[in-house]
This record gives C-alpha cells, sequence and structure tokens, in this order.
C-alpha cells in the first residue's frame, strides 16, 4: 500500500513550494487509494515559530489536503511529532545502531576546535569539513568522555574513497564521490536528532513509500542512502521537485509578496484556485486541460508525469485562473466573499446583492472589487473628454444637449427599476431618431464618471435610485 507523509518544519507562514510537496504526497496517495500522512518536524529548536503549527492545519484544512494519519489522527505509528518521538528514545537507538556497526562515531569536539577546521563554499554556504579527528579515539577514552558526562554528537562515518549511489524518479541515478560528502551530525549535543538523520529513520519506521520534496535536498540523498544501506533498509521512492522561481527566474521568495498560501488569501485569491495553480507547477496531464477540482486532481495524477524544469510562479496566469474559479462560484457563496469588499468602499444604504452581480464576471481576486463599483460611493470627478466616443458619435456637445433633454423625461419617470429604465430611454431615442448608444452613452457617462462601468446606465440608474440619477445627471450638464 502507497503511504505518503508531509513533513514541514514549523517556521512561519506555508511557501508555496512546501504546499506542493503537500499536495503531490496527497495526490499520489489518494490516486492509488494510499495513505498520506502529517509528520511534524520540530527537532530545530531554533528556527521554531509560536504558532506555526496551526497555520500548517490551517492551511491543509483550507486547500482541501487532509491527512489520514497525523499528530491529531492516529494511525498507529505515533507519535507523529518529532521532538515527541525524540523522548521515546527512537532516535538514539538507531544512532547507537549504527555506531556498532561502525557507520556512525562520538564526536567531543568543542567549538573551537571545529573554528580552526577547513571550510569549504558548498551552494553558496560556507561548511565546516569534519576531519574525522574523533572517529580515531580510543573505545576507553570515548566512555570515559561519555562517563564524565561531556558534550557530544552523534557523526556519520563517511568513508573517504568509493561513490555512493542513489535514485531519483525524475533525476534518474545520481553517483557521487564519497570524498564529497561530509560526516553530518545525526544527533544533535542538546539530544535531539538533525533533519538528515529523523527523516530516514521516521520515515523507514513509518513505512513512508513515496518522498516528496523540494530539491534542496537532493544533495544530501546520497548520505541518506548511505544510513539506508548501513540499517540493511529499502529506501522509499524519491521524488525531488524542481524549485519554483519568480518571473525573473530568481527563487521565489518572501520577498515576491507572494511566497506563501497565506499571503495569496490576503491578496484575494481562492483555495481552489491556488491549489489548482500549484498542481500545475511542475506537473501536467496529458491533454492541456488547466481547470481540476480537487477529485479530478486525484483521479489525472500520475507522478511520472512530473516535470524537472524550474517552475515559474506566473502571478497572472493565476489571476486568470482565480477569475475561472470565482465565475463559477455559486451567486450567495460569491456574495459572502465579496462582502466585505464591497462594504468597505460603499457605505451608503445601496443593493449590495445587485451589485455584486455586476461585478461577479468580471474581476480576477476580489480586491478588484473596490476600483470597479468605487463611483457607486462618491462621483469621480468629471472630464469633459470622457463623453467622445467615436463607435457611438457621441462627443462633449451631442452629450449635454441629450442629457438636457432627458432632464424632464427622467423627473417625470417613477419606476426607476433597470426595464422600465431601458424601455423608457430606447423609446426616447426611437422617438427622436437617435442611436440607442447616442443615448446610452452620455446618460452611463454622467451617472458613473466613468468611460468603464461593470454595468449598463440603466442597472447603475436602478441602483443609485430616482433623485441620486437625476442628481448625477445635472452635476453632468454644468
Ligand atoms: N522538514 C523538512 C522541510 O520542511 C521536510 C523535508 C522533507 O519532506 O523531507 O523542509
Amino acid at each position: 500500500k502507497i503511504r505518503t507523509r508531509f513533513a514541514p518544519s514549523p517556521t512561519g507562514r506555508m511557501h508555496v513550494g512546501n504546499l506542493r510537496s503537500a499536495l503531490y504526497e496527497f495526490l499520489i496517495a489518494k490516486h492509488a487509494g494510499g495513505d498520506f500522512m502529517l509528520r511534524i518536524e520540530d527537532t530545530d529548536q531554533e528556527r521554531f515559530v509560536e504558532g506555526a503549527v496551526d497555520i500548517i492545519y490551517d492551511t491543509l484544512a483550507k486547500a482541501g489536503i487532509t491527512h489520514d494519519e497525523g499528530p491529531d489522527k492516529d494511525g498507529g505509528y505515533g507519535p507523529y511529532v518529532q521532538s515527541e518521538r525524540m523522548k521515546t528514545g527512537i532516535y538514539m537507538k538507531y544512532a547507537k545502531e549504527l555506531i556498532e556497526k561502525g557507520e556512525a562515531y562520538y564526536c567531543f569536539c568543542d567549538k573551537e576546535r571545529l573554528s580552526t577546521l577547513k571550510t569549504e563554499v558548498v551552494e553558496g554556504k560556507e561548511i565546516m569539513i569534519y576531519d574525522k579527528h574523533c572517529l580515531h579515539l580510543g573505545k576507553e577514552e570515548v566512555e570515559k568522555n561519555l562517563a564524565e558526562g561531556k558534550p557530544f554528537v552523534i557523526r556519520q562515518n563517511i568513508p573517504m574513497e568509493g561513490t555512493t549511489t542513489f535514485h531519483d524518479e525524475l533525476y534518474g541515478d545520481i553517483t557521487v564521490e564519497n570524498a564529497e560528502l561530509d560526516d553530518m551530525i545525526l544527533i544533535k549535543s542538546d539530544g535531539y536528532p538533525t533533519y538528515n538523520f529523523a527523516n530516514v529513520v521516521d520515515d523507514h519506521t513509518m513505512n513512508i513509500t513515496h518522498v516528496v520534496r523540494g530539491n534542496e535536498y537532493l544533495s544530501s540523498s546520497p548520505k541518506y542512502q548511505r544510513l539506508y544501506d548501513a540499517f540493511g533498509w529499502k529506501s522509499p521512492v524519491y521524488i525531488h521537485l524542481p524549485l519554483i522561481t519568480d518571473e525573473n527566474h530568481k527563487k521565489l521568495s518572501k520577498r515576491s509578496g507572494h511566497s506563501s498560501f497565506e499571503d495569496l488569501l490576503e491578496q484575494g485569491f481562492l483555495p481552489e484556485a491556488v491549489v489548482n495553480y500549484i498542481a500545475l507547477l511542475g506537473w501536467s496531464p496529458e491533454d492541456n486541460r488547466e481547470i481540476f477540482s480537487l477529485d479530478e486532481l486525484i483521479k489525472e495524477f500520475d507522478y511520472h508525469r512530473i516535470n524537472k524544469s524550474p517552475s515559474v510562479f506566473d502571478y497572472m496566469k493565476l489571476k486568470w485562473m482565480n477569475g475561472e474559479y470565482i465565475k463559477a462560484m455559486a451567486d450567495e457563496a460569491f456574495y459572502t466573499m465579496a462582502e466585505p469588499y464591497l462594504k468597505s468602499v460603499i457605505k451608503k444604504d445601496l443593493d449590495l446583492h445587485k451589485i455584486a452581480a455586476m461585478v461577479k464576471t468580471r474581476i480576477e481576486v476580489f480586491p478588484d472589487i473596490c476600483d470597479l463599483i468605487d463611483f457607486f460611493e462618491t462621483l469621480p470627478e468629471y472630464d469633459p473628454e470622457m463623453y467622445t466616443h467615436k463607435k457611438m458619435k457621441t462627443n462633449k456637445e451631442t452629450s449635454l444637449a441629450v442629457l438636457q433633454e432627458l432632464c424632464p423625461v427622467f423627473e417625470q419617470q417613477e419606476d426607476y427599476s433597470n426595464d422600465a429604465l431601458y424601455q423608457l430611454l430606447t423609446t426616447f431615442a426611437a422617438e427622436h431618431e437617435y442611436k440607442n448608444g447616442y443615448v446610452l452613452w452620455p446618460v452611463r457617462t454622467a451617472v458613473s464618471g466613468k468611460q468603464m462601468t461593470p454595468a449598463g446606465a440603466t442597472e447603475i440608474m436602478e441602483i443609485l435610485g430616482k433623485e441620486e440619477s437625476i442628481n448625477r445627471i445635472k452635476k453632468g450638464i454644468e
């Protein structure tokens, strides 16, 4: 049975890269009728952020990515939080097993000594190369140090010769020289395991079959493979996902302003649209279809179609997709989400449901609503140029003349419903042998103060009502 896991570290908002890993893990499991598990990786106490675990739960819930097992749903593989797993002694037990096998060793070097060691720059970071000094300590000396309570770490023992090979579904077989791998720390001096060790022990003991994660873990994977081999364990299927970049091909980072799920929701995106968009960041179906519900994704998701070329986060494309999701929303659901934006602009007593219906098909994200409807609340400065419309054959003079003629007509009219007003204006146009647009354009412009509005002249007047409509027409003539 396929078992996948999402293993976030509680370090803050959820980056879209992490959400993509979670989604793919979820889809791989659900596509095959398997189980998807949540594991909290909190062994790096320095990076722990208060409230970040809640963000993880909240994000998964909003995205519809439901786990079958996790800290809140015991499936028999717990504990599901690494700091709690540590208390069971599991990591120490396996680290000692490696020491017995000669695959790991105690290291008592203090900061001072470590600071004198050679460093190397790997992927932009300065890495200290441990010189295996403590590998050569005699058994008695190790025992003595331990008995004295001397602080220690446990390091992986990687041979200086030979090569290590591991397999990734996207990248194929990767072979590296062992001399290039450092003796990484497995257990830290505070007794916590490092991510590097815990991910191996946990994925194995929790029976994980497929691991999806960012390709920043690719370079460490040979070391993980050596751990699996040392224990005689079968490693899971690895899928390292390409980096997500911004439009400038730089790593999508906080600075871009939309790197996390929460950022996107705050910017007015729908969770369903974000999930749909993220699914396509590195995966595509056989046909070029783009709109997928989560259930459809589960059905279609074949992980062999995951792509290894870098994925560009195209904000415009996401906006377009969000617009498609908004158009497909039920009116009431749309209104509920639109209401705060409507109310932030409109303080007058106007029919917000009708205004919402006007904008539903015209926005990509909810905040777009504000600029579309602001004229209902306050009339913008008139610019007489806006009466000019080539196709309608209108300009300032023709428009003001028509509006003058219409003033008494509007005064007499009692029924300000859209239908009645439309009837009134088209009849007026026919009687004067005007084209409809010749009349409707100036009226709409006068009542809105804008050339572009989300609805026609008479729909706007219906909302404004008689008094305000006439006031605006008169102002438009001045
Ligand atoms: N805790 C790691 C992270 O948040 C998980 C990496 C993995 O999936 O193995 O990046």
